[in-house]
């Protein structure tokens, strides 16, 4: 986020920029410019549309679990159309692009996305973007969006637990508080917005399969909250203009894998990504960061050999040791980004051209 809008006094104006008012206090950036009242309650979104559980029909209402099994997914016109949210809570322009599984999500669909976002964002007339997008990747690509975009405008994922058609489903909420935060005219800035929450990319993982609150920052909570029309931010992040990477980058992004320790592991996937042409391999760990001995005996050589190796955790939070052994090896602490958002760092710092000192630092100021 834009450091000029971190004070808790300018978090205030940013509730009070959500509430159909007439009378409008803005952050500093914005004090010279000029809104007219319609701008601010009827602000102009663009949702675009990636498919997921929030674009799907299942076969009836109770048809919870297994919708996936038709494969049929709307766009983001017909979203709108069936929560009944095309005019209620803002100006909102679908914008439709992809109707996938998120398990499906590629590095291309990556990169478009990253464009239409940047392609948008030029459009003054915008208030911000808000991406539907399925759950079961929303934390990776919002992470990656976080990594890439520096934008004017606040770009919302959102998704949904139960499909478009299911019973009390979530979809509708979810997509109205994700253009509530898009309209709250932050100055830019990536966010997750789940069953009423607002968390950072950084931070937010799926918990649970199922659950309606299965987004949660563990450890960390969410950075804001949305009551009807109420967008409370508690907090927000800095804006960190070192954690940015080219968008071009995304086009040739390297092979980096993920090897998960367990009792009696040999090391064997290790050996397998390495021989598979992988420049990097994140390491999820056990508690502290440490994977068994076999697995350090093979990421050590796997160092030797060129690749990068980052050691991160299977816990689900918390920072990992830098320990003295994994430095005499040259294996990189991974801080406390989960495996797949350590990955996703590392492969943009591999598409950079990072030396090993230069990523070690990188992920240090992660
Ligand atoms: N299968 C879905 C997906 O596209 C899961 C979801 O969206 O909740 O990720």
């Amino acid at each position: 986020m834009r450091s000029d809008l971190k004070s808790f006094t300018e978090l205030h104006y940013l509730n009070l920029l959500s509430v159909p008012v007439v009378a409008i206090l803005l952050p500093s950036r914005y004090s010279n410019s000029v809104l007219k009242e319609d701008d601010v309650l009827r602000p102009r979104i663009a949702f675009i549309g990636t498919g997921g559980t929030i674009a799907s029909i299942g076969s009836d209402p109770f048809d919870l679990l297994d919708y996936n099994a038709s494969g049929a997914r709307v766009d983001a016109r017909e979203i709108l159309e069936r929560t009944g949210l095309q005019d209620a809570v803002a100006d909102i322009v679908p914008v439709d692009f992809r109707q996938i599984d998120s398990t499906a999500i590629s590095l291309t669909d990556w990169a478009d996305l990253a464009d239409l976002c940047c392609e948008l964002a030029s459009d003054s007339t915008l208030a911000g973007i808000v991406v539907g997008h399925g759950t079961a990747s929303l934390e990776e690509t919002a992470w990656l969006l976080s990594l890439i975009l520096d934008l004017q405008v606040p770009v919302v994922v959102t998704g949904s637990m139960r499909p478009l058609t299911g019973i009390s489903s979530d979809a509708g909420a979810n997509l109205a508080a994700a253009v509530r935060v898009a309209a709250t005219r932050t100055g830019g800035g990536v966010f997750v917005v789940m069953n009423d929450e607002v968390h950072c990319p950084r931070a937010v993982t799926k918990s649970h399969t199922l659950r309606l609150n299965a987004f949660q920052s563990p450890w960390q909570g969410p950075i804001g909250t949305v009551d009807g029309p109420t967008v409370t931010f508690a907090r927000l992040e800095p804006h960190r203009p070192a954690l940015l990477f080219p968008r071009d980058l995304l086009r040739r992004l390297p092979r980096v894998d993920i090897t998960y320790s367990y009792v009696g592991a040999d090391g064997c996937a290790i050996r397998a990504f390495a021989e598979g042409g992988a420049k990097g391999i994140v390491s999820a760990g056990f508690g502290p960061g440490l994977g068994s001995p076999a697995e350090t005996a093979a990421l050590a050589d796997a160092v030797s050999a060129g690749i990068i190796v980052v050691q991160s955790s299977r816990t689900g939070a918390g920072q990992v040791v830098d320990s003295a052994r994994h430095q005499s090896l040259g294996i990189i602490a991974g801080n406390d980004l989960s495996p797949q958002k350590a990955r996703i760092l590392l492969a943009l710092c591999l598409a950079r051209g990072d030396s090993p000192r230069s990523i070690e630092s990188v992920f240090q100021s992660a």
